[in-house]
């Protein structure tokens, strides 16, 4: 043998072609000297066994670009040497190619099958050699960019496994309930939440019609829905179906298509979001909303009645239980309501005291129910006698008081006179009544206490004249 021969390394460098690794297997020592000596001038590295089993051995540890193997050789020929190499796996492609001589050019098919590449025929030609190298380059390069686009392909395989496992995760693992179906309406994939929700199992969903999974009672909706998803997607629909137990649940579907190659439709993806819990909830508050509702309105009621009895209670207060005129209580309230109005409007107020003469002896000789019916009809006598923003009032036994608001000195007299004549030309049982009356008018420098003095004055004065008669605190009494 010859030994290995390393070619020297500047020829890789300045070589236009790049170079390739050779093995050379050949035991013709001639053969192979003028075989190593081509290839080394056309750049190439080279190594050279003395025959197939040497060739094998040196195999064993390294790899090359190609192999350049004689057919006949002792211990191991070529033939059997390129099935070693095709049985191996997992080694980068070994072009091999074939010295032949004339007469073997029949056993080609054999050698073909055992993986020879090419061949060659001695004895070699140099631009023959050149030839098939090229031939070797060009097929080696593409073995490369198969490998590389393997690589690529293997890896992309493995993202595309990890994606489809991650993504299967999670639609699995989804709390909200998802199915897949094709254009039939044919469920492809669900997730654990539409098992629970549609209370259906596994190995009954694959392949089953939506409509008896979904809604078995309402195809109509089901093949509208399927239809409505296609066409525009379907958001946020609210659906009531029955269940399998007979549970009425409420959910809201929403559904868009699955789109295969060139954009076309190939199945729709559907999610089911069970809402009963939150529709149950807002019943029972719908509920509960209603009860305080009409708890409120009866509550309202009753303070209406209150209001109503408060205000009842208020006029009782202010009104005298045996004529049903204010009493005075509430001519006292009037009296310093129009006083203060009086003082700063510089308006003048007049007041009449009066009372009904001799009612003792009424009382004494007729009875209290007979003096009673006397204080009404006084009561209702006086009020009909007045205008509608003066105010009478009982002010305690057989007196009475009348408040004349805007009404000046002469005016309250006129009413007083009024008044008087009014009782004693009524018509009165047992015997005739009459009364006598007190007038007063405010004065600047009086207060209220000052005005009732006066007319309380002034009624006196009117009795002490012989009653039946008006008189003004500071004059004479009126002619009877
Ligand atoms: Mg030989």
């Amino acid at each position: 043998m010859l030994g290995r021969n390393a070619v020297n390394s500047s020829i890789f460098t300045n070589r236009k072609v790049p170079g390739m690794r050779i093995l050379i297997a050949e035991d013709d020592k001639v053969s192979m000297l003028v075989l190593s000596r081509i290839l080394e001038q056309l750049g190439h590295e080279v190594v050279c066994a003395a025959d197939g089993a040497e060739a094998w051995q040196i195999l064993s540890a390294e790899t090359f670009d190609a192999i350049v193997s004689d057919w006949m050789m002792p211990e191991m020929d070529g033939l059997e040497l390129c099935r070693r190499l095709r049985a191996e796996q997992g080694r980068a492609y070994t072009y091999f190619i074939l010295l032949t001589a004339k007469a073997q050019q029949e056993a080609r098919a054999e050698a073909l099958a055992a993986g020879v590449d090419d061949f060659l025929v001695k004895p070699l030609q140099k631009e023959e050699l050149m030839a098939r190298l090229t031939v070797a380059r060009r097929i080696l390069d593409i073995q490369d960019a198969l490998r590389t686009w393997s690589t690529k392909l293997e890896m992309t395989a493995g993202y595309l496994e990890t994606a489809n496992r991650r993504f299967s995760d999670l639609f699995i693992g989804l709390p909200v309930a998802c199915l897949t179906f094709d254009l039939e309406g044919k469920i492809m994939e669900w997730n654990r939440a539409a098992e629970t929700l549609f209370m259906i199992q596994p190995e009954d969903v694959w392949q089953a019609s939506l409509t008896d999974v979904v809604a078995p009672e309402n195809p109509d909706w089901v093949e509208s829905f399927r239809a409505r998803a296609l066409e525009r997607g379907v958001d946020e629909e609210e659906v009531i179906f029955e269940r399998r137990d007979g549970a009425k649940r409420y959910v809201v579907y929403s559904a868009f298509p699955l789109r295969g190659q060139n954009a076309a439709p190939v199945g729709i993806v559907c999610t089911a979001n069970d809402i009963t819990e939150r529709r149950e909830l807002e019943k029972r508050l719908e509920v509960q909303l209603k009860i305080a509702q009409e708890l409120n309105a009866e509550l309202d009621e009753e303070r209406s009645k209150l209001a109503t009895a408060n205000h009842r209670l208020e006029e009782l207060a202010a009104t005298d239980a045996l004529t049903g005129l204010r009493n005075r209580r509430a001519y006292e309230d009037v009296l310093h309501a129009q006083y203060s109005f009086a003082i700063r409007q510089e308006q003048d107020l007049s007041l009449i005291l009066l009372d009904v003469d001799h009612f003792k002896s009424y009382n004494d000789n007729f009875g209290h129910p007979a003096g009673d019916v006397v204080l009404r009809d006084v009561a209702q006598t006086l009020v009909s006698n007045v205008r509608a923003e003066d105010l009478v009032a009982r002010y305690g036994g057989e007196e009475f008081v009348v408040v004349l608001p805007i009404t000046d000195r002469t005016s309250a007299l006129v009413i007083a006179e009024k008044l008087r004549a009014a009782i004693e030309q009524r018509a009165w049982p047992h015997r005739p009544i009459t009364i006598s009356l007190g007038v007063a008018t405010l004065t600047s420098d009086q207060s209220t206490a000052d005005l009732v003095d006066a007319a309380d004055n002034a009624l006196y004065a009117a009795k002490q004249a012989g009653r039946n008669r008006v008189w003004y605190f500071d004059e004479q009494p009126m002619a009877a």
